[in-house]
C-alpha cells in the first residue's frame, strides 16, 4: 500500500495535467486513493427495467441509447435540455434544467444508464433532472459506477479505465495481505488482492459483497488497532491506584438502600470495582438510560476509594445538578461509618462535601483545606473542582456526571488532581447513550459499561404527538385537571439554535400567551437562559415546593432536573427538537410514582422530523432510540462531519457493519495481546500510519 500510495496518478495512460487535477479535486492523487476509491453503485445489466415497463412516480433504472439532444435557452438566464433516449421497447424523454453541460456530455449513439422517476407531461413519458451515467463500451454483466464529478470534468468510464489499469499492472508482482492466515478464515475474507480486484470488477454481486466485507474488515481493524495501541500507551504510561475493591463498605451501602439493585447495577458495579482494583488507572464510561440508576454506581465507586483511605471526588456539569447531587448522596449516605484508625470505635462518619459556586468565600476556603488534608472523604461540586487552587491529599476517584457537557480537557485537568505520581480513576456518566459498535469507534479510549436495564415498577411515561387544533387543546385541558389534583407541568418551547435571546423571547411569549389563554387560572412561571442565576434558582425553588403548577421553560431543564410530582410535559413545536434530546426532556417527568404523561406538540411534521417523533411515541428505550437516530441521520452525526471525512472509513459503516466493528475490536485486541508493538506484524503496522496519521486518532478520541 506504501508502494501505491508513493505512486502519483499520472503514471497511468491518459492521465495527464488536466485529468489529474480533475483527479486531485476529488482527492484521487496516488494510485492507492485511486484503488480504494470505491464505485458508489453498480448497475446488474440483467436487473434493468425495460423502457416499455415502467410505471408513473416509480423510481427506476433503464439503459438506453441516445437518439437526440436538444438543448434551448429559457427565459431569465435558465437552460433545458432535452435528451431523447430508446431501448428495443420503447422511447423516452430526459428532461434537464440548467445543465447546459448535458448537451456536451451526450451525444447521439452513446449508451446510458438513467435513474429517476417516471413522469408524464403532456401524456408523454418523461424524467425530469434523472442521474445519468455513461456506459461507454461496457460489455460485463454488473457495471461499476463511480462518484464523478461532472464539475471536474471526470466521467465514470475513465475512472473505470484507469483503475483496471492500475489492476492489470498490479497482477505480476501482486498485492500483498497483511492479514494473518487464521484470522482471514475465521471471518471467512477473500484476499486482499481478489478484494480491490472484485470491489472494482465484480463478475457477480456475491462477489462483490465478499469484497466488500474484507475492505470493511481492514478499515475497522485498523482503526482499532489504532485505538487500542493508543489506550494501551496511555495505561502503560500512567500509575494509577490499586484499590481494595472487596472491602466491606461498598457491600453496608447496597445493603442499606431500601431497593435491591437491578442486574445491571450490580454487572456494572462489579466491572467499575475490577478495573478499580487494577494498578492501571480506570477510564471507563457508563451508558444508562435517564433513570436508570447510575447515581448508586457512581456512590460504590466512590466508596471504593473511600474504605482504602482515598478520597472521591464527583463533577457535575451545573450549579443545579452539583446540589441535587449532593443532597441525593447525602441522604443514601447516611449513617455510613468509614473505618478510622484515631477514633476509639474504629469507626467516624463519612465526610461529604459540597464545593459549588454559591459556595459562600468562608467555607469555601475551610472546604478547600479540608481536602488538602484529607479530612473530606467525598467532594461534589461543578467545574469549580478544577480550579487551580483545590488540591486534594489523595484522589482516589473521580466520577464525571453528564460527560458530553466536559471536555477532554476538562478531564485531564481533574485526573492531574491525583498526587504522588498517581492517576485517580475516571468514571465518566452519561445518559445520552449511543449504540455499542458507535461507542467502541467514538470513545475508543474508554472501556464501555451499559445500564442497559430499568429498576422495577416505574410507570411508563405515556409519550403523545399531538398534531391537531382539537388534540391540543385536549393537552392544555389535561394539563389544568393534573394541576387541579396536585400534580405540575412542564412546557418546553421551541429549540432556537445560535439564539439564546430569540429562544427567551419566545419562551416569554408563550409563558403570555399561556398565562392569559389556555393555562389562565393556573400558576405559571418562566425560566430561561437569559435569567440570572438567583432568579433561575428561585423559579426552580418556588416549582419545586410546588409554588408553581406549571413552568415554561427553554431546554435549560434538559439535564438533571428532578422534580418528582411533576407528571406532564408539554413539548411545543416537538419537530425542532432531535430524538435523543426529545427522549432526554421527557425524562424530567416519570420520577413519581404517579403515571406521567408527554406531549409533542407538532402539527405539521413530515419526513424524518415525523419519524422521529413516531420513533419516541412507540418506544421507552434509550438504546432503540439511539439507533434509530443513528439510522435517521447518520454517521455524520456521530462522528462529527470533521472526523467522519478523515478517518478511513469510505466504506465502513457503524450502521450496516455492526458484527464487523465487534470483530474487528476483538481482533485487534488479540493482536495486541500477543504482539504488542505489532513488531511481528510489520505491515499491518505501517498501514494504519499510513492510513490514520496521529491527528484523526486525535480527533477520534476527543469527541
Ligand atoms: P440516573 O442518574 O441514571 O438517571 P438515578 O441514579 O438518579 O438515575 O436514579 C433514579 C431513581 O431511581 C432514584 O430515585 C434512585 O433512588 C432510584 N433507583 C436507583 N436504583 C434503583 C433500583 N435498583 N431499584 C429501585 N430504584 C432505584
Ligand atoms: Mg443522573
Amino acid at each position: 500500500m506504501a508502494d501505491f500510495e508513493a505512486m502519483k496518478v499520472e503514471v497511468l495512460s491518459g492521465v495527464g495535467r488536466a485529468k489529474a487535477e480533475a483527479l486531485a479535486a476529488v482527492e484521487v492523487e496516488s494510485m492507492l486513493d485511486l484503488l480504494t476509491y470505491y464505485p458508489r453503485r453498480y448497475i446488474d445489466r440483467t436487473n434493468q427495467a425495460a423502457i416499455v415497463d415502467l410505471e408513473d412516480d416509480v423510481e427506476a433504472m433503464v439503459m438506453a441509447r441516445v437518439d437526440s439532444v436538444f438543448s434551448k435557452r429559457l427565459a431569465g438566464r435558465r437552460t433545458m435540455v432535452r435528451v431523447s433516449v430508446s431501448d428495443d421497447t420503447g422511447r423516452l424523454s430526459l428532461i434537464f434544467f440548467n445543465q447546459p453541460w448535458r448537451d456536451r456530455q451526450l451525444a447521439q449513439g452513446q449508451e446510458v444508464v438513467v435513474f429517476g422517476k417516471l413522469d408524464r407531461y403532456r401524456g408523454q413519458h418523461q424524467m425530469t433532472n434523472p442521474i445519468v451515467d455513461l456506459v461507454g463500451d461496457e460489455t460485463g454483466r454488473i457495471v461499476p459506477i463511480y462518484p464523478q464529478s461532472a464539475s471536474a470534468g471526470l466521467q465514470t468510464r475513465e475512472i473505470r479505465r484507469w483503475v483496471d489499469e492500475a489492476l492489470r499492472r498490479s497482477r505480476p508482482r501482486g498485492i500483498s495481505d497483511p492479514v494473518p492466515e487464521a484470522l482471514r478464515q475465521r471471518h471467512g475474507l477473500v484476499g486482499r488482492h481478489r478484494a480491490l480486484d472484485s470491489i472494482h470488477r465484480p463478475t457477480t454481486l456475491d462477489e462483490r459483497i465478499s469484497a466488500r466485507n474484507r475492505l470493511v474488515f481492514d478499515e475497522l481493524l485498523r482503526l482499532q488497532l489504532k485505538l487500542v495501541m493508543r489506550k494501551r500507551a496511555v495505561e502503560r504510561a500512567a500509575v494509577g491506584i490499586s484499590h481494595d475493591a472487596g472491602g466491606e463498605l461498598v457491600e453496608r451501602f447496597t445493603e442499606s438502600l431500601d431497593f435491591p439493585l437491578t442486574g445491571a447495577q450490580r454487572r456494572v458495579i462489579g466491572e467499575v470495582a475490577d478495573d478499580m482494583s487494577r494498578s492501571v488507572p480506570m477510564h471507563r464510561l457508563l451508558q444508562g438510560d435517564v433513570g436508570a440508576g447510575k447515581t448508586v454506581v457512581a456512590v460504590a465507586a466512590m466508596l471504593t476509594a473511600v474504605q482504602g483511605g482515598h478520597q472521591a471526588a464527583l463533577m457535575a456539569p451545573t450549579e443545579v445538578l452539583a446540589t441535587q447531587h449532593f443532597l441525593g448522596v447525602r441522604s443514601l449516605l447516611e449513617g455510613l461509618t468509614v473505618p478510622a484508625e484515631d477514633s476509639l470505635l474504629g469507626e467516624r462518619p463519612l465526610r461529604l462535601a459540597l464545593l459549588a459556586n454559591p459556595t459562600p468565600g468562608g467555607e469555601r476556603s475551610r472546604i478547600q483545606e479540608s481536602l488538602a488534608t484529607g479530612e473530606i472523604d467525598m467532594v461534589i461540586g461543578t467545574h469549580a473542582l478544577i480550579q487551580e487552587a483545590v488540591g486534594f491529599s489523595c484522589l482516589g476517584v473521580v466520577v464525571v456526571d453528564e460527560q458530553h457537557r466536559f471536555g477532554v480537557e476538562q478531564r485531564a485537568a481533574l485526573r492531574a488532581k491525583g498526587s504522588q505520581g498517581a492517576s485517580p480513576d475516571v468514571l465518566v456518566m452519561t445518559a445520552t447513550p449511543i449504540p455499542r459498535t458507535a461507542a467502541m469507534t467514538v470513545y475508543g479510549d474508554l472501556d464501555v459499561s451499559t445500564l442497559d436495564e430499568m429498576p422495577p415498577g416505574r410507570a411508563p411515561i405515556a409519550t403523545r404527538w399531538a398534531r391537531t387544533a382539537a388534540e391540543e387543546a385536549e393537552v392544555w385541558a389535561q394539563v389544568r385537571s393534573e394541576a387541579g389534583q396536585g400534580g405540575q407541568a412542564y412546557v418546553v418551547c421551541p429549540l432556537i439554535e445560535d439564539s439564546a435571546s430569540v429562544e427567551a423571547r419566545s419562551a416569554t411569549e408563550i409563558h403570555e400567551r399561556l398565562q392569559a389563554g389556555e393555562l389562565s387560572g393556573l400558576r405559571v412561571g418562566l425560566l430561561h437562559g437569559r435569567l440570572t442565576p438567583a432568579e433561575k434558582e428561585s423559579v426552580m425553588g418556588l416549582f419545586r415546593s410546588g409554588g408553581i403548577d406549571v413552568l415554561v421553560a427553554t431546554t435549560v431543564i434538559e439535564v438533571g432536573v428532578d422534580v418528582p410530582n411533576a407528571t406532564i410535559m408539554v413539548v411545543v413545536d416537538a419537530d425542532r427538537f432531535g430524538i435523543a434530546q426529545l427522549h432526554q426532556l421527557r425524562g424530567r417527568v416519570g420520577r413519581g410514582h404517579r403515571q406521567s404523561a408527554c406531549w409533542l406538540l407538532a402539527a405539521d411534521a413530515v419526513g424524518p422530523a415525523a419519524e422521529r417523533l413516531r420513533a419516541l411515541v412507540d418506544t421507552a428505550d434509550g438504546f432503540e432510540l439511539a439507533e434509530v437516530d443513528l439510522e435517521l441521520r447518520g454517521e455524520g452525526t456521530i462522528l462529527g462531519e470533521r472526523q467522519k471525512g478523515r478517518n478511513d472509513l469510505q466504506l465502513a459503516s457503524l450502521r450496516r457493519d455492526k458484527d464487523w466493528v465487534v470483530w474487528a475490536r476483538r481482533a485487534a485486541g488479540e493482536m495486541l495481546d500477543e504482539d504488542p508493538g505489532l513488531q511481528r506484524h510489520a505491515e499491518l503496522r505501517s498501514e494504519v500510519e499510513l492510513f490514520l496519521g496521529d491527528d484523526d486518532a486525535e480527533y477520534l478520541m476527543k469527541s
